[in-house]
């Protein structure tokens, strides 16, 4: 059971401006509007700052969160030229090629989806009409070595190193399409400018949406991070996956009663016109920034495990067809 014994660390609270990240976040709120900048947003144009800035410096203080940070770290190419000449071809068949070469450039998860208003964040412009949302498998048994610290960072340098991994995917596959003679940009992570990923990276069928406020896949369950092409190039868009995560993470409270500052909501509350799973960002990110970016609800999230989502998919989806008489 839970203990959520864990007292916040001055180092972090007294940076908290005025405002609750929860309140930036939309919590709360039953009308929709775009998201805030926040958290990953340059400290500069956001109102966690500050703090943003103490938890990345506190991290740093680690060689091996240092390193795997470090913009030395192998990123992905530069953007190439767009070739003058764009390449005709069915958005069947291009979406194809883009997800054949995605798969074959260190993606283990890939995504099309239109463009939507809600995924642009406030204060940003963004006129590309399609999102590609990739995504790349963390190793487990480094993320379930979760929560990190400096004796042992290996869930955070893992964390690390496939957001690094995120980054060339995303890079590569932009510089696919550019040589197709199409537009395209590559969005890594983990720093956001105008892009929201994982909104997107629903409706693009990459996963559900969990309790613990990330993402459940039908194969990788929640050990894999997100990057993102935005593109003119013409794709055939997916849809929404339905794995009856839904149905699971209803009836289970593994993440929240592993979270020490109990931070995980266990009903779904109202953010910007969406009821949803929430996680308290003011209780969250004083623990994320003492344990080098915690990852415990991703790990301890049965589906995380290997082997185990797509048993759970079949099951869950099994039991929902019972209950509905199909
Ligand atoms: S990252 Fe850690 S502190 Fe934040 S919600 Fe998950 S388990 Fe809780
Ligand atoms: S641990 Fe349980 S409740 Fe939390 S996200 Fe995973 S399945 Fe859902």
């Amino acid at each position: 059971m839970s203990k959520h014994d864990y007292t916040p660390n001055p180092r972090f609270t007294d940076l908290f401006p005025d405002i609750s990240g929860n309140a930036v976040n939309g919590l709360g709120e039953t009308g929709y509007r775009k998201p805030s900048p926040f958290f990953w947003h340059p400290h500069d144009k956001q109102t966690h700052g500050e703090l943003q800035a103490a938890v990345i410096d506190y991290h740093r203080q680690s060689p091996e969160m240092c390193e795997v940070f470090t913009p030395r770290a192998d990123r992905g190419p530069k953007p190439a030229g767009q070739a003058p000449v764009r390449i005709k071809k069915s958005p069947e068949e291009w979406a194809a090629a883009v997800k054949e070469f995605a798969l074959a450039h260190e993606s283990d998860l890939i995504g099309i989806t239109p463009m939507k208003d809600e995924y642009i964040y406030e204060g940003y412009e963004l006129n590309d009409p399609t999102v590609i949302i990739l995504g790349v498998a963390m190793d487990y048994q480094e993320l379930n070595q979760a929560p990190a610290s400096f004796e042992n960072p290996a869930a955070g340098v893992e964390v690390g190193r496939q957001y690094n991994t995120a980054s060339r995917a995303c890079r590569n596959l932009a510089n696919y399409i550019l040589e197709q003679g199409y537009y395209a940009k590559a969005w890594p992570g983990p720093y956001a400018s105008a892009l929201s990923m994982m909104p997107a990276a629903i409706d693009a069928g990459i996963g559900e949406l969990g309790k613990h406020g990330s993402l459940i896949n039908g194969t990788y369950g929640s050990s894999f991070r997100l990057s993102a092409v935005t593109t003119d190039m013409p794709l055939a868009c997916d849809n929404f996956q339905d794995i009856a995560a839904e149905d699971f993470c209803a009836n289970c409270q593994v993440c929240v009663n592993a979270c020490p500052p109990g931070a995980i909501f266990t009903e779904k509350q109202w953010v910007r016109g969406v009821k949803k799973w929430y996680v308290d960002f003011d209780k969250c990110i004083p623990y994320f920034g003492d344990t080098l970016a915690c990852g415990i609800c991703l790990a301890r999230c049965p589906w995380s495990k290997p082997g185990t989502a797509p048993k759970l998919t079949e099951k869950m989806m099994g039991r929902r067809a019972v209950k509905s008489g199909g």
